[in-house]
């Protein structure tokens, strides 16, 4: 490219990621200035907001501060003065600053001693003999030191981005079919490249923006929804033809309540997933208590029915045996053959156990990953069952699939709700279902969030509750860094509650970390049997227990806690007839988003809420843990705020390749060349990382 020799090449590579013309034309402004819309300094009323002064800097100086210096200079726009405050960059600030020329600054305005003050403003300056040009609004570019050293502030990329265009700007061939264009009005591709970076108007600014980002969304969806499709067509799925008698037995006789039409719902999506004749890999989504349960014993009972085996894996051993006990109570007075298989069952047991599997006689195995291991053999797995997603990654949902020749129907289910958005792009391998709605008369737990000088009541209203019979937990945070700080603050918990509610009127239980898994199971059990009434733990407890008796939880030092481990810590408690309540006990110093995490959890119940906040605080990145999180990299979408392109896209890519799966059809002609394009790209990309 004219103008870019190898040092600025090299620049770009290394502070822009941009390698080539292509990238430079998706090197987005990141906002534009509006010439049309200059404050006054007079009329500054909003604090908290950004501003667009234009005038002139009368004095600046340098000021030595304990570390460094910063530099001061007062601007004055004619209607008034403020100060303008760099605490970084002074010497390259007061090399480019001259109270001669006129500048453009754009900034948030605050006030401080007295007086009205911008720190580290945009600032630009105005000149004359610019060429006028129609546009009102310029484009702002990120830029930086390193680049601006290159001629390359936001001016400079400016320039590069025009030149590109007029460059380049025809080969930026249309690749959205004609029928999206019209439907949706879009600009044709290389009119929104070009208003992206130059816009005559705020409409074509939008126009251009929501094109790109819908286009990128498109192609990120068909990725997904090929994906999905080509293991469809990959795998031959079994298909479960029949309701029998095992599963119309059970809904007849033995189920203790009426199904919810949020369950039934979700049943309904997999039961159309089972006779498809493809292999159904889902997430079924639901809060803490929804019943995803016994949606999934369903499932079971139906692969049953149809002479199938199924399987049911937990992340823990605590929560394997709880499934076990809560399948068995449920099946008490059924025909079905039930075991369980853990990391301690003993060498008979495990004997008997793969005898069953292999010959059939077993119809239902719990467990934890040590179903997993080569040696399980099942005689014909339909079914599988993965409790809590997030503890187990895709290999493992992968070693499944290979305990059948065809892999068997695989069920993911997960209690902590993930943001809508995220799992339409995250999830792309599994279709998601929702149980949205909990069974009736769960009273709304009552959460209340409380500060150290008030634990004496909050211990005078434990021991009032436990008077009426009910049971409680309290939680203590444990974060790996600092374990042993963390074992200190339980046991000297332990210790004062032990003193506040003294043997042998009361009994208390203690679960954590560091005790043998018979230990923890032992403490676990006897809280389970109502022989505790107090059980202190660390955050061991998170998943799944379930015991409907207690109804309260004390979360200590609750600031320390994500939102989500929050929700699912008080989801141990509400799962009986009584009203629960859920106190967070904070320190008085919080963060702000440790504000916003208390106020969230007092507001609402409802885990999706708690979710979109969280994403909101967190990003998606952090949401979905970085190992595998496959979010993918967006040039320019967004998907927290975009959340509703993102909508369209998905729907007009799942309509697409339900039309074309091929993408063989004339008018989709160029998408299938653009796919395979990005295909390379990817490809080449991960080389050069
Ligand atoms: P989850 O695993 O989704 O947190 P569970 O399946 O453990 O929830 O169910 C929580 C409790 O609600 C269990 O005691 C279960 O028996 C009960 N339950 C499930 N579905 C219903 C329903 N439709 N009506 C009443 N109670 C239900
Ligand atoms: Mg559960």
């Amino acid at each position: 490219m004219k103008g870019v020799g190898p040092a600025r090449g090299q620049t770009l590579k290394d502070e822009a990621g941009v390698f080539t013309l292509f990238d430079l034309l998706n090197y987005f402004p990141f906002r534009y200035i509006d010439k049309t819309k200059i404050n006054r300094i007079s009329e500054i009323k909003q604090m908290d907001e950004n501003h667009q002064l234009k005038g002139r800097i009368t004095t600046f100086k340098e000021i030595k501060q304990k570390r460094g210096k910063r530099l001061e200079a007062i601007f004055d726009d004619g209607t008034g003065q403020l100060k303008l405050v760099w605490f970084k960059g002074v010497n390259w600030v007061a090399q480019f600053i001259n109270t001669r020329d006129q500048y453009l600054i754009y900034g948030r305005p605050s006030f401080f001693n007295g007086q009205l003050n911008i720190a580290h403003p945009e600032m630009e300056k105005v000149t004359h003999q610019e060429a006028p040009t129609s546009n009102k609004l310029q484009p702002v570019y990120h830029s930086g030191e390193k680049l601006s050293n290159r001629g390359l502030n936001s001016k400079g990329i400016e320039k590069l981005c025009q030149q590109a265009l007029r460059d380049a700007g025809n080969n930026l061939v249309e690749i959205l079919p004609d029928y999206l264009i019209e439907r949706f009005g879009l600009p044709n591709r290389q009119k929104a490249y070009r208003d992206i970076h130059f816009p005559q108007n705020t409409n074509d600014l939008k126009k251009a923006k929501w094109r790109l980002k819908f286009e990128e969304f498109l192609y990120l969806q068909l990725k997904l929804g090929r994906q999905k499709k080509l293991a469809k067509r990959h795998f031959k799925g079994l298909v479960f033809p029949e309701v029998g008698d095992v599963f119309n037995t059970f809904y007849g006789k033995h189920l203790p309540f009426d199904l919810t039409n949020a369950q039934k719902k979700v049943l309904k999506e997999i039961r159309k997933d089972l006779k498809s004749g493809y292999q159904m890999n889902r997430l079924m989504q639901g809060d803490v208590g929804s019943g995803k349960t016994i949606v999934a014993l369903f499932c079971m009972l139906l692969a049953k029915d149809n002479f199938y085996q199924s399987c049911l894996m937990a992340p823990t051993e605590i929560l394997a045996i709880q499934h076990f006990n809560t399948l068995l109570e449920y099946l008490k007075d059924m025909d079905v053959k039930l075991a369980l298989l853990t990391g301690s069952s003993k060498a008979a047991e495990r004997r008997a156990i793969d005898e069953g599997l292999r010959s059939g006689d077993i119809d239902i195995i719990v467990g934890t990953h040590a179903l997993l291991e080569d040696k399980v053999v099942f005689k014909n797995l339909g079914f599988a069952v993965i409790d809590e997603q997030h503890r187990f990654g895709v290999a493992q949902r992968a070693k499944l699939w290979k305990k059948n020749a065809n892999p068997p129907h695989i069920l993911v289910m997960t209690a902590t709700p993930i943001p809508r958005t995220l799992a339409m792009t995250v999830y792309g391998d599994l279709d998601v279902s929702v149980i949205d709605e909990l069974p009736p008369g769960r009273k709304k737990i009552s959460t209340s969030h409380r500060f150290e000088k008030a634990r004496l009541q909050v211990f005078d209203f434990l021991e009032k509750e436990i008077e009426k019979g009910r049971q409680a937990y309290i939680v203590y945070p444990l974060i790996e860094e600092s374990e042993t700080l963390d074992y200190k603050d339980l046991m000297d918990g332990f210790e004062a509650i032990s003193r506040r509610f003294p043997k042998p009127k009361y009994q208390i239980s203690i679960v954590h970390g560091q005790m043998k898994p018979e230990a923890k199971d032992f403490e676990m059990q006897r809280f389970v049997k109502g022989e505790t009434q107090i059980m202190v733990a660390t955050t061991v407890i998170e998943v799944g227990v379930n015991v409907p008796n207690a109804s309260i939880m004390v979360i200590e030092s609750a600031e320390r806690f994500g939102l989500s481990q929050l929700h699912q810590l008080r989801g141990r408690v509400g799962r009986g007839a009584e009203q629960s309540y859920c106190i967070l006990m904070s320190s008085y110093k919080l963060s702000q988003d440790a504000q916003v995490r208390m106020e969230t959890m007092v507001r609402t119940n409802d885990g999706f809420e708690i979710s979109e906040v969280d994403l909101q605080l967190r990003g998606p990145g952090d949401i979905m843990g970085t190992q595998q999180s496959g979010i993918p990299e967006l040039r320019i979408g967004n998907l927290l705020e975009d959340q509703d392109i993102l909508k369209e896209a998905r729907n007009a890519a799942i309509d697409l390749l339900d039309k074309d799966p091929e993408l063989a059809k004339d008018e989709h002609q160029m998408v299938l060349n653009h796919f395979n394009l990005l295909k390379q790209r990817n490809k080449d990309w991960s080389v050069v990382a």
